[in-house]
């Protein structure tokens, strides 16, 4: 014997081998292919988690993304980057569209929006601009 189980694998399996020893380059392809069908990246306990349009997601650990190549690297931190910014939001905007999940204050980085239930006037940040002269009833809050 003297053989693990793993070995054992690799020897039944020509393409085992090739993936135990770049496994690296195969995350990298798999990465490179979820970019470019337009996923959402987003930072996670030093690694990424990438989400799909249609909801799948695939989870990068720091070992993972360490392995990955700089130029890659560079591409998830700046999308990371352009996410983080296109979250961040005034202590108060007249839109009326509800700001998106994720959305956070550029004064306070709270992430708790409101606007008047009855004629709205837009948004404001929770912390900033609490709505102490409404009733909570008066008040719709996002997320
Ligand atoms: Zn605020």
């Amino acid at each position: 014997m003297g053989q693990s189980l793993a070995e054992a694998i690799l020897a039944t399996w020509p393409g085992a081998r090739m993936v135990a020893e770049r496994p690296a380059r195969a995350l990298g392809g798999e990465v490179r292919r979820w970019l470019d069908k337009g996923a959402a990246v987003e930072a996670l306990g030093g690694g990424y988690r990438l989400t799909l349009p249609g909801g799948r997601t695939l989870t990068i650990t720091a070992e993972g993304a360490a392995t990955l190549d700089d130029g890659l690297r560079g591409d998830l931190a700046e999308r990371v980057a352009i996410a983080t910014e296109h979250l961040a939001r005034p202590p108060s905007w007249a839109s009326l569209d509800p700001p998106p999940q994720g959305a956070w204050c550029l004064v306070c980085r709270g992430g708790r929006f409101w606007r008047e239930r009855e004629a709205p006037r837009g948004w404001r940040c929770a912390s900033c601009r609490p709505p102490i002269h409404l009733s909570a009833s008066g008040v719709v809050t996002a997320p």
